[in-house]
């Protein structure tokens, strides 16, 4: 590496907030501490600061426990770092054998249509293809993990987005969603391929545009952090509202009304990373379903297990920890609030994989679908 690459490393940590004398990532919170000893967040500040590429921080998942206050992001000077010097390494991560890659080079070069909406049933509300709207549903890699991985773990990530679709009818909105929405991106990202980053990213931006969206609301956590974290400042022009379903019902939820049920499950607390606004909303949310009762993990506890390119034998571990905190609060089910780390943790609960759990899995948003009523919804309850 030259001097001209060494000099632009070192003075990441300072432009991400991590200048001397500041205060450090808190090594302590970071759970991937926890299985791989040599890997200290601060010792990878420092090492970018002497100017060599951390070679470690690609195993961050991103998860923003260690980032030690507002405006310092650790997993932001990660992508800074990975987009720098990554590429270098020729470090080339192959998600399902190549196959999700496959897809996002094929998204890339734009030039063939997908068929991703047959998930998309007459009852629910979408706006029509050659019409305008000011709200978006960003649905992301889901039609792709059906077609990957939808009959070995029995569960389809589209789910997940007729959920949100019927959510969003059920407050008034008729969401567009892309016929040709490309991958947010965010694993290139942890490749080092800026620009695969910035051709997705652009693709998304024009597709968004022609259609006259505002606001982008999503179901998966890992999108929403691509989307409003990591693409302003990168793709230009890129100036939308960017907002967790969740989120964007609590801002709409006089409308929201459930059906009893006795039901015991259990949430993630809320974490800088899921919700970096302090909403709560899941829990908003939940406290209006007559009757359910509502446990929390312990917190602490990643609300993201990283990109696809880190699918290996820690992450897996931090998933089982995941579903046993879950256990803990004696909760019949765990409710998540993300399409990927649903998926990941119903993979990973498939036979020949980890099976150290049994507590049901089951997405947040198919959860809210099942118990919304649109008897009580326009009588004020
Ligand atoms: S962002 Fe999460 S995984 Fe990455 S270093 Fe910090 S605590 Fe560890």
């Amino acid at each position: 590496m030259n001097d001209e690459g060494k000099n632009i490393l070192s003075d990441i940590p300072g432009a991400c907030g991590f200048s001397n004398g500041a205060h450090g990532p808190n090594d302590s919170a970071c759970p991937v501490t926890r299985y791989r000893s040599e890997f200290v967040p601060s010792r990878l500040i420092d090492e970018a600061r002497s100017g060599w590429f951390p070679r470690g921080i690609r195993h961050c998942l991103g998860c923003e426990l260690c980032s030690p206050g507002p405006g310092v992001s650790f997993p932001s000077c990660a992508d800074d770092l990975v987009l720098e010097g990554g590429h270098r390494e020729g470090y080339i991560p192959r998600a399902f054998g190549g196959a999700l890659d496959a897809v996002w080079s094929l998204q890339i070069a734009g030039n063939s249509r997908q068929k991703r909406l047959d998930w998309i049933t007459n009852d629910i509300q979408i706006t029509n293809e050659n019409e305008s709207g000011k709200v978006a549903l960003f649905v992301g890699c889901a039609p792709y993990y059906d077609a990957l991985l939808a009959d070995e773990i029995g569960f389809r990530a589209t789910d997940e987005s007729r959920a949100a679709v019927e959510m969003l009818n059920s407050v008034g909105v008729s969401p567009v969603v892309l016929p040709d929405e490309v991958c947010c991106g965010g694993d290139r990202i942890h490749a080092g391929d800026r620009d695969g980053f910035i051709a997705l990213g652009t693709r998304n931006r024009d597709l968004l545009k022609e259609r006259g969206v505002k606001t982008i609301v999503t179901t998966c956590d890992d999108c929403r952090y691509t989307l409003g974290n990591r693409y302003p400042g990168r793709i230009p022009g890129w100036d939308f509202k960017v907002i967790r379903l969740a989120d964007y019902l609590v801002e709409r939820g006089g409308r929201l009304a459930f059906m009893p049920t006795e039901q015991v499950v259990a949430i993630q607390p809320p974490d800088r990373y899921s919700d970096p606004n302090s909403v709560e909303s899941i829990r908003k949310i939940l406290t209006k379903i007559p009757n359910l009762i509502t446990k929390e993990l312990e917190p602490g506890l990643p609300s993201t297990f990283g990109s696809w390119g880190q699918f290996d034998a820690i992450s897996k571990r931090l998933e089982t920890d995941y579903l046993k905190a879950a256990e803990c609060t004696l909760a019949e089910s765990v409710l998540v609030p993300g399409t990927r780390m649903l998926v990941r943790l119903m993979e990973g609960r498939r036979p020949g994989s980890w099976e150290e759990t049994s507590i049901k899995i089951k997405g947040f948003y198919g959860f809210l679908a099942e118990w919304h009523t649109v008897a009580l919804e326009f009588t004020g309850a």
